[in-house]
């Protein structure tokens, strides 16, 4: 397995302290995997049934809970009728179990014992989750605005927690700077937590087959999923599988949305932009390390951005409770902005609801009760 920067071209093969290129620029795993797919009826039903397309040296020990495979299915809503992959539904409930489960394999084959890994939230949940698994001590570094319940629950799981006064971006450093003493977890830096991420489009492959959406809409904080959505397409564009991909639409918060407003002005890095406390926290990365990657596959996916007000969150999480769906804002986001979009654009996308609204319960009662 070998790592190229983006910027200098350099190469590294993997190692516990490494999470970016000596010249700053963040790494990515070039080659292209294929699984076969003759292979899949014997395969368990989690991100593993995939996992040629992680690229992990074969004597790599798996670390799972049974992440991946999460429902689609049809939600009656006041608009009408919508496409929602429940992704909330994983081990420790957000998508980033499927990140985790790849990048803690990675790191307890390199030797690693003590991860560190910064997050608001559902990443550091992830990470806390997959470490406990592999036998790892962990410290998630968070913002001070990490809502409670997703504090609680990286501590259960046995992971010390220190939180950083400032911004989102006080953290990151933080973690970075204990991350040259371990190995630093970054959902953030490390192309490892990206590759899990394909595991999504290989699901809406196998599971909607010849009616793949036009769209897909996904929450956008760090990119990591449009990336990761992105690179899974392009892998069975490449192996034949499929003919056309979706377009990608990535949905911030008005209240933050550095990659949003980079991709309506056209630029290739994202902005830096003016923010405010959102309810979508989840979503609130002012400087995503890998946004050339992000608006890369947002601009050759066909896809675009859009930027939800804080109105916008609350209404839609609301909604969605209304009909039984409990889902964190930061999930709703993607729901708000599906509204958005014309009748035939709703009918033809998928939704993918990224986080489970249980570990928010007083936010939420403060928020629609
Ligand atoms: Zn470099």
């Amino acid at each position: 397995m070998e790592f190229t920067c983006t910027v200098c071209n350099r190469r590294y093969t993997p190692e516990l302290a490494m999470f970016r290129c000596r010249c700053g620029g963040y790494l990515e795993y070039r080659e292209q995997r294929a699984f076969p797919s003759a292979a899949l009826a014997e395969r368990d039903h989690s991100i593993w049934r995939y996992r040629e397309a992680y690229g992990l040296p074969s004597e790599c020990r798996r670390i799972t809970l049974g992440e991946g495979r999460s429902p689609i299915t049809r939600l009656e809503v006041p608009e009408g009728t919508m496409t929602a992959k429940l992704d909330y539904l994983q081990p420790s409930g957000s998508f980033k179990d499927r990140g985790a489960a790849v990048l803690i394999s990675l790191l307890a084959y390199l030797g690693a014992q003590h991860v560190v890994e910064d997050s608001s939230g559902n990443a550091g949940a992830a990470v806390s989750a997959y470490a406990a698994a592999a036998g790892m001590r962990c410290t998630i570094y968070t913002p001070d605005y990490t809502p409670e319940g997703k504090l609680l629950q990286m501590r259960l799981y046995g992971s010390e927690v220190r939180t950083v006064a400032g911004t989102r971006d006080d953290a990151r450093k933080a973690a970075e700077q204990a991350g040259t003493r371990s190995a630093y977890a970054s959902h953030l830096w490390n192309p490892a937590f990206v590759l899990g991420l394909q595991s999504t489009a290989f699901e809406l492959w196998e599971q909607l087959g010849e009616e793949l959406p036009a769209t897909i809409v996904v929450p956008l904080g760090s990119g990591g999923y449009v990336e990761g959505l992105h690179r899974g397409f392009d892998v069975l564009l490449n192996a034949g599988y499929l003919r056309e991909a979706p377009r990608l639409l990535g949905v911030q918060a008005a209240h933050c949305s550095p990659v949003h407003t980079a991709f309506e002005q056209g630029r290739e890095h994202h902005s830096e932009v003016e923010v405010a406390p959102t309810i979508a926290e989840g979503i609130a990365v002012q400087n995503p390390p890998r946004s050339p990657a992000v608006l890369n596959a947002l601009r050759s996916s066909g896809g675009f951005t859009m930027a939800v007000t804080e109105e916008e969150i609350r209404s839609a999480t609301a909604a969605l409770l209304q009909r039984g769906v409990f889902a964190e804002p930061t999930s709703a986001a993607a729901y708000a902005a599906w509204r958005r979009l014309s009748r035939s654009e709703r009918a033809e996308s998928v939704v993918i609801l990224t986080g489970h609204g249980l570990k928010q319960l007083t936010k939420l009662t403060d928020l629609v009760g």
